[in-house]
């Protein structure tokens, strides 16, 4: 699981020299952090903007397997899922928060490899680290994040404000993230058999990346404003396309027709799916972790995002009464459920 030789046991520098290790490299840049780490409590001004915060708690055996993946990743992953949610608001992130629950067979250099990711996300998101809380647990690995973003009022995005003839509009591509964890739960358990065989990811990189290392879409929401398109309603896909239109359509008091030819999955995604006996459409609509942005858009909007390569337009909002429905590459006309979706025949 830690690949460094050297383990240092966490006793040996109590919680405060471990504080201080993580925290003592951690830098600041953004305007809105007014004080970071080392007092009682963070301060930020967002000079007149509204904040925005999203939390998750993320359990070590029921949202990760260290067994394969590496804590770097964890702690990258951890940090962009979390993020994923304040660009879903159409918000600017801006810090966060990163709490820990160590239990006693975390050495030092785990938790160093934990902090590499975090940081790496932050980095690249331009995000200040400003605090968390340091504990130990009686079991396993605890991770708390909490994003803090910015945006001025009139730009945020909720889940509720779809209307009738909207574009439905989803960015990237679904079900790699869900495909590449099937690759990953395979080799585990064939090296849960015979330890002495290496996993056999070759070429396979995109859909693992996906699953171990997905990116939140700030730069969508970048593009959005620079091209001036609002959304009239967002959110990001953690559970799978199927749960989360149906969240923008319950909210919205809204139905919707969403095209199974439209929804874009990536050719590795789909053959690798294929491998598996899974109908890739089945792993887009209810994979999950892909991290993606599912947005609505006005219909005047279309010539600003139709020529967008990593904007695919899959559908469209429609009144309540017509229901939720995929038309599947046949023609025929499938409810939308969040869960316990079957194949189309
Ligand atoms: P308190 O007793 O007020 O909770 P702590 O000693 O736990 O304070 O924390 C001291 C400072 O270090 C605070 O600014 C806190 O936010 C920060 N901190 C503690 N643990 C972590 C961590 N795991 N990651 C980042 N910052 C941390
Ligand atoms: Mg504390």
């Amino acid at each position: 699981m830690f690949d460094s030789k050297e383990k240092t046991g966490l006793e040996s520098l109590g919680e405060f020299g471990l504080i201080d290790r993580i925290t003592k490299v951690v830098e600041l840049t953004e305007k809105s952090t007014v004080k970071g780490i080392g007092d009682d409590a963070a301060v930020l001004d967002f000079s007149g903007k509204k904040a925005l915060i999203s939390t998750d708690l993320l359990l070590e055996g029921i949202h990760f397997d260290l067994r394969y993946v590496p804590l770097k990743h964890l702690g990258y992953k951890a940090v962009q899922v979390n993020l994923s949610d304040i660009y879903a608001m159409n918000a600017m992130a801006s810090q966060i928060t990163f709490s820990i629950g160590l239990s006693s067979k975390f050495p030092l250099e785990a938790v160093d490899e934990l902090y590499a990711g975090v940081l790496l996300a932050c980095k690249k998101f331009n995000v200040d680290l400003i605090g968390g809380d340091t504990s130990t647990s009686a079991q396993g690995l605890v991770i708390s994040v909490t994003s803090i973003g910015y945006a001025s009022e009139e730009d945020i995005v909720y889940r509720n404000g779809a209307q009738e003839g909207d574009l439905i509009c989803i960015s990237g591509d679904l079900g790699g993230a869900y495909v590449g964890l099937q690759l990953l739960e395979r080799e585990k358990k064939i090296f849960l058999e015979n330890p002495n065989i290496q996993p056999d990811l070759e070429g396979k990189d995109y859909i693992v990346e996906r699953q171990l290392k997905p990116e939140a879409r700030k730069d969508i929401i970048e593009l959005l404003a620079s091209i001036g398109v609002k959304p009239t309603a967002m959110i990001d896909v953690s559970d799978g396309l199927a749960s989360e239109i149906l969240h923008i359509c319950r909210s919205s008091d809204k139905g919707c027709k969403l095209y199974e030819e439209k929804i874009p999955i990536d050719p590795m995604t789909y053959g690798t799916a294929q491998d598996f006996g899974l109908d890739p459409t089945i792993c887009a609509l209810n994979g999950g972790e892909d991290y993606e942005l599912l947005f609505t858009v006005n219909q005047d909007d279309y010539d600003k995002i139709k020529n967008h390569l990593d904007i695919s337009i899959i559908g469209h909002i429609t009144e309540v009464s017509a229901g939720c429905e995929l038309i599947s590459k046949s023609g025929k006309v499938h409810p939308i459920k969040a869960q316990g979706w079957n194949a189309f025949n």
